[in-house]
């Protein structure tokens, strides 16, 4: 509730400004008001997505024309022709967006610039429906929006609802699984978010309100031309998103309001906006990376505790998993994987059984990370197969491990810094999610279910882990070892048949390493197969109910912790006599 103030703070004021500014600032105010219905949406793309999108001037040129020659050519209602323009523009976004799934950062960037110079070209020759360079007229409306004011609050009503849908995708599942692709897409692929699918669907919504804003920005104009869309006006709309800070809405909306309002003081500095706003944007880069959200956000500014100590409660763990027995086990047949002339496996048989521990060791690049890779699904095997029951794991497709019971954890943690501890753990429970992308804009009742089931689940994963105390805590500041129980606890929320640890104890104080065997046996005592990668000999001795010991890629040894600690070669190359 309390996150609503500076909303309702904001919009109280829009709505008071005609009480005491004259016509002029009706048309400023308007003209905010429509970027940011962009802007608003771009910020889901840019901001939460990470995708640079910078030519999204394309879609409100293409939206502006769709809207003003309905209207002008064939005598549309205005109102239903900024929703054909809401349309041609989220398909054009899809358009545009798709380069994304296959490029990186700069070249999308690109890509996005490229289309908004084909759209400005095309609007300027195709003379006989766009009027090319003398332009047309945008849509009129009618009493009572054909005033300054009126078409003012009519804005700020197309406004806040982009705004009220925007707020409630962040905080949703779509929100969190798109920062999880901007900051940890390996993690979010292994809790099965699609990042196709995700990207889709944001680049349709964010090209919708792009469409729109583009009608409502000809009527703004009155009058529209191929100049009016330039590539400053881009720039702006990217630099708002920046300056706010990403990841956030209202830094963006105060961001927005900003590079609107600043050329009305600085009028004799326009013709150095160009300038101007690579001096801002290098100056935010330096001096506040997080942008205006960062400056606003006080909690993350109290001290925490110093003298923390995770203590899980195993005893819980049953509880969480809850799923029902584990009848399949994970098995490996003939694996072979090389990188170029190394063998990372060579030949690799073993078997993970539901309801035990398997420990997985050997000396460094043996191959245990690509093992758990290949059951994880980041690398085919060149030869042999690996099997969950009778089935053959499907190559190439991570994000679909999730929905066959297979969660992992990272032997470098990934998780996304500048979320909360809480979200980072909710991404575990991605794939439980119901409610569609549209039942999430507009907090209908399966969505709002969504997020009691994975917020209380979540919540329950920490305190299993011990981290309960942290939810509320931006990622990035917790130690490292917490990070480790974080991913533990994310993994945990998917209740997965199986779990891949990837030296979960690497880091970690005897004491920790001590409650995390214990925690990893309840996990098994639970019916969840463990394949447990690990360094630390005690460890593995003390839980493991198989272990195989790697040597270049091979199975060296293979057995019960009592007999891989009576091998002779074992003891001698790794355990020291
Ligand atoms: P471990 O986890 O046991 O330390 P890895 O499975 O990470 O070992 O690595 C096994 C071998 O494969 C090492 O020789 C490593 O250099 C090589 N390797 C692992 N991943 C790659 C990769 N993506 N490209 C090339 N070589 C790799
Ligand atoms: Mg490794």
């Amino acid at each position: 509730m309390r996150s609503l103030i500076p909303y309702v703070l904001i919009f109280v004021a829009a709505l008071l400004l005609p009480l005491f500014a004259n016509d002029y600032w009706a048309v400023i105010g308007a003209r905010a008001a429509v970027y940011w219905v962009l802007v608003a949406g771009l910020n889901l793309v840019v901001g939460y997505g990470g995708q640079l999108a910078i030519g999204w001037v394309a879609l409100l040129t293409l939206g502006s024309y769709t809207a003003s020659i309905l209207v002008a050519r064939f005598n549309l209602d205005p109102f239903l022709a900024y929703a054909a323009g809401g349309v041609v523009g989220a398909l054009a976004g899809v358009v545009v967006g798709l380069p994304a799934l296959r490029l990186r950062t700069f070249y999308f960037a690109m890509t996005t610039l490229g289309f908004a110079t084909i759209v400005t070209q095309i609007a300027l020759a195709w003379q006989s429906v766009t009027g090319g360079g003398i332009g047309l007229p945008g849509p009129m409306l009618a009493a009572p929006f054909d005033s300054a004011w009126g078409f003012y609050l009519l804005c700020l009503g197309f406004a806040a609802v982009v705004t009220w849908m925007t707020a409630n995708v962040a905080s949703s599942r779509y929100g969190r699984s798109l920062v999880a692709i901007r900051d940890a897409e390996v993690a979010a692929e292994a809790t099965g978010i699609s990042k196709a699918r995700l990207l889709i669907i944001v680049f349709l919504f964010s090209g919708f309100t792009a469409g729109v804003a583009g009608g409502l920005f000809a009527t703004l104009q009155s009058y529209i031309t191929p100049e009016a869309f330039s590539f400053d006006l881009s720039v702006t709309f990217f630099i708002a998103i920046l300056v706010g800070g990403r990841g956030s809405i209202i830094g963006p909306l105060l961001g927005n309001v900003l590079l609107t309002l600043l050329p009305e003081f600085a009028a004799p500095l326009v013709a150095w906006s160009t300038f101007l706003y690579a001096a801002l944007l290098l100056a935010i880069v330096l001096l506040m990376p997080g942008g205006i959200a960062a400056l606003l956000d006080f909690r993350n500014r109290k001290p925490l505790e110093s003298n923390r100590s995770i203590v899980p409660q195993p005893d819980r763990v049953r509880a969480l998993l809850d799923h029902g027995p584990v009848r399949d086990n994970i098995v490996l047949s003939k694996v072979v994987l090389a990188f170029g002339g190394v063998r990372a496996i060579d030949g690799l048989d073993m078997t993970i059984r539901a309801g035990e521990v398997h420990g997985l060791i050997g000396p460094n690049g043996s191959g245990k990370t690509t093992t758990l890779n290949v059951i994880s699904g980041y690398y085919a095997p060149q030869e042999g197969e690996a099997f969950l029951g009778t089935r053959v794991l499907p190559h190439g497709i991570p994000q679909a491990r999730s929905a066959l019971g297979i969660a992992r954890t990272f032997q470098t943690p990934r998780v996304i810094g500048e979320a909360s501890v809480l979200q980072n753990v909710m991404i575990g429970a991605t794939i439980d999610g119901r409610a569609s992308f549209l039942e999430a804009a507009l907090t209908l009742p399966r969505h709002r279910s969504d997020e009691k089931r994975m917020t209380t689940r979540a919540m329950d994963a920490l305190e299993v882990v011990g981290l309960a105390s942290l939810a509320a805590v931006r990622a990035d500041r917790l130690q490292h070892s917490e990070l480790r129980f974080v991913e533990i606890a994310r993994a945990l929320t998917g209740r997965p048949a199986f779990l891949l640890l990837d030296e979960p104890a690497a880091g970690l104080s005897t004491e920790e390493i001590k409650r995390l065997g214990i925690l990893i046996k309840a996990v098994a005592e639970a019916g969840t197969g463990v394949l447990l990668v690990e360094h630390h000999a005690d460890l593995i001795f003390d839980i493991c109910d198989h272990v195989t010991v790697l040597n270049l890629g091979r199975e060296l040894a293979a057995g019960t912790p009592a007999e891989i600690r009576a091998h002779k070669e074992v003891v001698s190359a790794y355990l020291g006599a």
